[in-house]
């Protein structure tokens, strides 16, 4: 794993999905097969392998605080194109650092991670209602997980932290995005656990490779994506739980 820090120019950036997007690290440590992120390869000059290198923003507190004071308020979303919550996390705290400075500020914020690091903060989170946790959990199966993710906290660990998440009265969601082999069974470990879930199909061609060696070819067909976002569906409104698709 190569780490470096380096100063970033802007840490504010305008986002497609939310009116802005903080990325406080250029690279991610969970390394999932499928990532869309790694396009930042491009971006940032990298020859490493995804999930080798992680850039470290290490003045994004200090951008942060002056760019808050010029941009108009919107919706900040934590992360987009790393995880914020990657094990580098709990040595540089620039999430937290940022997330001190928006909820401070009364911005919102939307933070979506795969990992429970997201709980060292809930002394923070807990002081604002404008502020959204989300956990992606994108398998009921963390064998399946661990082949897609290996590198990321597994499932068990995710469910604890939404919950506890949720229990202290944090405003929460679980992404199953991208939906993959056995998700439809997540739905009923989730009850009274989550606001509301977002669902997504894999819209990405990094991860053929791992359906083709487990002979999953069926599994990532448009048939399979609608016949399981029913499935998961109907589990929902059983339970009467909030289901939506990704934007
Ligand atoms: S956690 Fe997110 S950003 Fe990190 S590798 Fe996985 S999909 Fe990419």
């Amino acid at each position: 794993m190569k780490t470096k820090e380096i100063h970033s120019k802007t840490i504010l950036s305008s986002s497609q999905v939310y009116d802005y997007a903080i990325n406080p690290y250029v690279g991610c440590q969970h390394a999932c097969s499928y990532c869309y992120a790694r396009f930042m390869k491009r971006f940032s000059g990298h020859k490493e392998p995804w999930g080798e290198f992680v850039d470290v923003k290490i003045n994004a507190p200090d951008l942060l605080l002056k760019e808050i004071k010029k941009k108009r308020r919107g919706d900040v979303w934590l992360s987009g194109v790393c995880d914020p919550y990657q094990p580098l996390e709990k040595k540089y705290q620039l999430t937290r650092k940022c997330l001190e400075l928006l909820i401070q500020n009364n911005w919102p914020v939307i933070i979506q991670t795969r990992s429970p690091l997201v709980l060292r903060d809930l002394d923070i989170l807990n002081k604002t209602e404008n502020l959204q946790a989300g956990l992606t959990i994108t398998s009921a199966n963390d064998e399946i997980r661990k082949i897609f993710e290996p590198q990321a906290p597994p499932i068990k660990d995710r469910l604890r932290a939404v919950e506890q998440l949720h229990r202290h009265g944090i405003r929460t969601y679980v992404m199953i995005a991208p939906i993959l082999p056995e998700a439809e069974d997540l739905i009923g470990s989730l009850e009274g656990k989550v606001d509301y879930i977002i669902i997504d199909r894999m819209n990405y061609h990094y991860a053929d490779w791992v359906y083709a060696k487990y002979g999953w070819g069926d599994k990532k067909t448009d048939d399979y994506f609608r016949m399981t976002a029913n499935k998961i569906l109907i589990e929902c409104k059983k339970r009467g739980m909030d289901c939506r698709f990704a934007y």
